[in-house]
């Protein structure tokens, strides 16, 4: 078993690379038939996504698509007029578009509640979201519940395949889980 030591924290390998790739080809395979006939717009929120979205764009390579990506604010704060604070904004025009929001993990679904409401204000057709990661019991906003999720996970944090800590780790081709305390997100 394969582990990492981080400040005070324990972390061991908790999904394989190999279970990971199940995960992704399971969840591509569900858009693949749910968007043979359209040509969806996969927005890819950065920094954490982009080890799985390259996975899963990649997995998809039969369907006509376009990728592009976005990065948030941590402070979430939302100005008078209800627009996300974007520190990459979106450089696509997703109007009449069919979007897949594509996450590394979907803890209380702030981000993807808040990113929703966003893209339907700017005219998108349809918006899903494809989430690697989904922590159930933490959810808090009903409707950024993930419509394509690669592995449930209770509230531990976690690690890898592009989740950082502190920045780091972003590279583990694994996911490892927190052990030793109660380290949340
Ligand atoms: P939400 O807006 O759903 O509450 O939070 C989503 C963001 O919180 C993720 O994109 C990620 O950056 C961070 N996050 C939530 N849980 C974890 C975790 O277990 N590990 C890491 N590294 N980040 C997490």
């Amino acid at each position: 078993m394969r582990s990492i030591d981080e400040h005070d924290y324990h972390f061991e390998e908790w999904l394989t690379p190999q279970e990971i790739a199940r995960d992704v080809e399971q969840v591509a395979e569900r858009i693949r038939d749910d968007y043979k006939d359209k040509e969806p717009l996969f927005v890819v929120v950065l920094n954490g996504a982009f080890v799985f979205a390259a996975d899963l764009i990649r997995a998809l390579n039969n369907i006509r698509c376009e990728v592009t990506f976005i990065r948030v604010s941590s402070y979430w704060g939302m100005s008078s007029t209800g627009q996300l604070n974007f520190i990459v904004p979106l450089q696509q025009v997703v109007e009449n578009r069919d979007v897949v929001i594509v996450e590394d993990i979907v803890d209380s679904g702030l981000t993807v509640h808040q990113l929703k409401a966003h893209l339907r204000g700017l005219g998108a057709a349809s918006v899903t979201v494809a989430s690697m990661l989904f922590k159930p019991n933490k959810l808090e906003y009903d409707d950024a519940k993930p419509d394509y999720i690669g592995h449930e996970i209770s509230d531990e944090f976690v690690i890898g395949y592009g989740l950082d800590f502190d920045g780091f780790h972003r590279n583990l081709d694994a996911i490892y889980k927190v052990k030793n305390n109660n380290l949340t997100a």
